[in-house]
């Protein structure tokens, strides 16, 4: 694959597994476009990766704000006219999440609406863009929370993980991903879903086991590699992840 053509964005790339995806496909010659929600947070990890020798761009970019999807696809329209790699990362856990005794209803519908809500709007609003691609590539960033398979099992290492919101928005988005593939199949666009692994960031305190750069590992395989994957497959750096 040459990689000095792909124009890739990353969504939530600011800080954690997606500004080091984005660092790692940067250097790979990726263009990267660096979605962020917060124009000062964007910029200044757009300054770190250009004094990388990385070509970047920040994009204003929130999951939440329509308007702000509409502004992003008409200013990457104009500017590079197509996106080849679109990898949908941004997603939040948040405090009041929990199992259905412990679990604040309202916390859950703001996780749905980042993760999944806001993953869908982005993709409804980008996917022209990769549709312009002659190759193009979805990359959805979910989780082995989000697997039902997995969630099923009492004797799996991470069964004590039960959150309603954080969970079940990650199985909504491997549903979407599933239906996006079916959708734009003879686009010649493939979808694929990553679980980056357990991965101290912020979005849990720090408190994962994997470095960055193993978090990244998957996604940036995913967006780097020649057939990586089928279309609609679920994956993690051991390989293939029950649904
Ligand atoms: P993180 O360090 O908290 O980064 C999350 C990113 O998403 C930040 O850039 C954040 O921006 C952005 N974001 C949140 N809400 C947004 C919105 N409405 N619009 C645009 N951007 C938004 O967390 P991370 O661990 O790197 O998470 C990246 C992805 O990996 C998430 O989808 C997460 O669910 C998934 N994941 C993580 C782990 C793990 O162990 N870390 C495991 C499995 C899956 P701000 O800085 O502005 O808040």
């Amino acid at each position: 694959m040459n990689h000095q053509d792909r124009v890739t964005l990353v969504t939530g790339a600011n800080k954690g597994i997606g500004l080091e995806v984005a660092r790692q496909l940067g250097k790979a010659g990726h263009r990267i476009l660096l979605g962020a929600r917060d124009a000062g947070r964007g910029q200044a990890a757009e300054a770190t990766l250009r004094g990388e020798g990385i070509d970047v761009r920040f994009v204003p970019l929130d999951l939440g704000d329509e308007a702000s999807l509409t502004r992003a696809a008409a200013d990457i329209e104009a500017n590079e006219g197509r996106i080849d790699v679109l990898i949908n990362n941004a997603g939040v856990a948040l405090e009041g999440d929990g199992n259905v005794a412990s679990a604040n209803l309202d916390a859950v519908k703001r996780v749905f609406d980042t993760n999944y809500f806001g993953t869908v709007a982005a993709t409804q609003a980008l996917l022209p863009l990769v549709k312009k691609s002659a190759a193009g590539r979805v990359i959805n960033v979910s989780s082995r929370l989000g697997s039902i398979t997995y969630n099923a099992d009492p004797a799996w290492e991470f069964a004590a993980v039960k959150l309603l919101g954080y969970n079940a928005s990650k199985a909504a988005l491997n549903m979407f991903s599933v239906i996006l593939a079916d959708e734009v199949r003879n686009d010649g666009i493939t979808v694929h879903v990553a679980c980056p692994g357990y991965t101290a960031t912020d979005l849990n305190g720090n408190s994962g086991s994997q470095t960055l750069e193993e978090g990244a590992e998957e996604i940036v395989r995913l967006a780097s590699t020649a057939n990586p994957a089928p279309t609609a497959s679920f994956t993690g750096r051991e390989g293939p992840a029950p649904w």
